[in-house]
């Protein structure tokens, strides 16, 4: 299998080996999540110009000897998002976003949708570090659930089908549940039911408002949607 591969990927995470090399956690569209090693990176600055750092955008090309670890050998900048980087909110989103990815999903599992989604956010985060709100980092966990197949029942009782009373939240049910099944979750206001459902269907660049209190339960619901069916702990959004 030794060759060249050619491909995007977005830099996950970035971790110093030895004394001049990287590895990097990658994320691809084909071939999903990948670790690279770079070599020399700290002595031949301008191979690499300080490219290979989390966030970037990259096209890559990779060698693929006998390891399992590729090898970096030429990388060219698409995005490299630098205001998002002078942006503490913005740099905090970035870094959610990145690891929610990374951990999500395992190597070679690919999914295109999820990379443009990472791409999409990473993009909107550097155009406007601004919108690194609460609202837009629960509006792509959301997405994000969606694109791996596990996005939460929002338009009936996920344990009876009942389309009235929808009064609370289920992570171990799937979705909103009404008055008889809510017993199995939580409480959940009509205004946290109407930011999941707007947030889902909307653009991530028009992530409809909340009250905070509201937000607080749907950030309950994306996290508990996460454990049960992605079996994935993530800390809450504030
Ligand atoms: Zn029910």
């Amino acid at each position: 299998m030794a060759g060249s591969l050619k491909t995007e990927a977005i830099v996950l995470r970035s971790m110093r080996y030895g004394e001049a090399d990287r590895i990097l956690h990658l994320f691809t569209p084909e071939r999903g999540r990948l670790s690279a090693i770079a070599k020399g990176v700290r002595r031949a600055k301008t191979r690499f110009g300080g490219r290979l750092e989390p966030y970037f955008r990259l096209q890559l090309v990779l060698y693929q000897g006998r390891s399992d670890l590729l090898t970096v050998t030429s990388a060219e900048t698409i995005a490299g998002h630098p205001r998002l980087r002078e942006h503490g909110a913005a740099l905090d989103g970035a870094a959610r976003a990145c690891d929610a990815v990374g951990r999500m999903f395992d190597d070679h599992d690919a999914h295109a949708g999820v990379y443009h989604l990472l791409a999409n956010q990473l993009a909107l985060l550097d155009a406007d570090p601004g919108r690194a709100t609460r609202g837009n980092a629960l509006a792509f966990r959301l997405k994000l659930l969606l694109a791996a197949g596990f996005a939460p029942q929002l338009a009936a009782c996920a344990g009876c089908g009942e389309g009235d009373h929808l009064v609370g939240f289920s992570g171990a049910a799937g979705g909103v549940v009404c008055s008889a099944c809510e017993a199995t979750g939580f409480a959940l206001s009509q205004d946290a039911h109407d930011f999941l459902v707007g947030a889902l269907a909307r653009p991530l660049a028009e992530t409809p408002d909340a009250p905070p209190r509201a937000l607080a339960q749907a950030d309950r619901a994306i996290l508990d949607t996460l454990e049960h069916h992605a079996n994935l702990r993530l800390r809450a959004t504030a």
